[in-house]
């Protein structure tokens, strides 16, 4: 029989790599991927669509094209590993064995991480940190915010997925406020001192939304916080404000499935980084979010990229196909009002140790509107080419 590698979980990671391993390798090897959802809302440019510069249809994208490409595309939840059987069992029912399973589940919250929030409290406090639903929704309660109104955040700590996108967010809820709802106010209540681009995003708030955000980091006490979901208040440092939107981006972990696959160590799973197999088991990889790989930040970007090196590197185990050399990147991109855009980014290698950062980049502050304009195009562009490649 064919070789068979199983993909838990279709997005940024997931989708990339069962992708390449069903293109490349023409059908020698048979490429199942797991996924619940029928239409996946990349979290990337979700900011955007709360911005107002996005539809929530120009983020959804489906699996079709995956399918009619070789995938065989199975939507259900993968709720076990057994990895001495070498088997994944459905939510349906049933299970599947595999040769090699790739899993790239994203993130899960950790339980009790915002004193007062937990999952049940998600429709009254969202976090939208997982896109589609959550970002409407938390789209509809900015919209309805009474004039003068408040906005609260409370950003995660480190790591989490995408280091700038509470940021993103907050510049984007700012957009929208200033062009609806002038004097309506955000407050952000961060557990860290400093943040991905600080200087650039507290720039750019500043020209653009002058005295709109109170950020309040934890020199200043923004760790000390707690929520009343039912009362609608914030309690920072011991001072309780009520607030109109509260937006929870509690602290993160690997999707559940790594865990219980029993290749994580605390909060993530670590991997090897020239080929993203696991420490715990070489016949199981981890892609993207739920990796602790070094020092690529948890992005699309670096999953896609992650995903490209795992491919060939399952392909080649499996067919003897030439394995090529790790090499990874990412770019970061955050618009902070309209045609403003900033990134950062990184090259990085396999060493022995981690995926390693060779050489970086970030856009300057004082940059001139046509550099800045030109940022927010090369974002656009990275989109039309990562959604392409994840989804065909
Ligand atoms: P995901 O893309 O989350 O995919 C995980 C998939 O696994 C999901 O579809 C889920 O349904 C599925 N799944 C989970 N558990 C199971 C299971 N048990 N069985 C089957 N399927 C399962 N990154 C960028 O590069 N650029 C950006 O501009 C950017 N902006 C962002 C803005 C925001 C607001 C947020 C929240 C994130 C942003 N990111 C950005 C980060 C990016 O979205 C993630 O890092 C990326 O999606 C990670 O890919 P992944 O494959 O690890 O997980």
């Amino acid at each position: 029989a064919k070789a068979h590698v199983v993909v838990v979980g279709g997005g940024a990671g997931g989708a990339t790599a069962a992708r390449y391993i069903a293109k490349d390798s023409k059908g020698e090897v048979a490429v199942t991927l797991i996924e619940p959802t029928r239409t996946y809302y990349t979290c990337f440019f979700s900011n955007l669509y709360i911005g107002g510069f996005k539809n929530i249809d120009d983020i959804g994208h489906s699996y079709g094209t995956l399918a009619a490409g070789g995938v065989n595309v199975v939507h259900d939840w993968a709720v076990g590993v057994d990895r001495a059987a070498k088997t994944v069992s459905l939510a349906g029912g049933g299970s599947m064995s595999y040769d090699k399973l790739i899993l790239s589940p994203g993130i899960d919250f950790v339980e009790g991480a915002v004193e007062g929030w937990d999952i049940s409290a998600q429709n009254a406090m969202p976090h939208a940190y997982k896109a589609g639903s959550q970002s409407e929704l938390l789209k509809a309660q900015l919209m309805a915010m009474p004039q003068g109104g408040t906005f609260a955040m409370v950003a995660p700590p480190n790591p989490y997925r995408c280091p700038p996108g509470p940021y993103e967010r907050v510049s984007m809820v700012a957009h929208y406020l200033k062009a609806n709802n002038p004097t309506a106010k955000i407050i952000v209540a961060d557990p860290k001192p400093k943040f991905s681009k600080m200087a650039l995003f507290q720039e750019g708030w500043a020209d653009n939304y002058d005295g709109m955000i109170d950020w309040v980091g934890s020199d200043f006490g923004g760790d000390v916080v707690s929520v009343d979901p039912g009362a609608m208040t914030v309690s920072i440092d011991g001072e309780v404000t009520k607030v109109d939107v509260c937006n929870v981006i509690p602290a993160m972990k690997a999707g559940r499935i790594a865990e219980l696959a029993g290749v994580t160590e605390g909060n993530w799973a670590p991997v090897n980084a020239a080929d993203m197999s696991t420490k715990a088991d070489p016949d199981v990889y981890v892609l993207g979010d739920a990796s602790q790989q070094g020092d690529m930040p948890k992005s699309g970007f670096s999953a896609n990229s992650q995903a490209k090196v795992c491919a060939n590197a399952v392909r080649g185990a499996l067919t003897g196909s030439k394995v090529f050399p790790a090499r990874f990147s990412n770019t970061c991109w955050s618009l902070i009002d309209t045609n403003n855009g900033v990134k950062v980014g990184a090259t990085y290698e396999a060493t022995d140790e981690k995926i390693a950062k060779v050489d970086g980049f970030i856009s300057a502050t004082g940059e001139s509107a046509e550099v800045r304009k030109a940022t927010y195009e090369e974002s656009e562009g990275w989109y039309s080419g990562i959604t392409a490649d994840m989804f065909g």
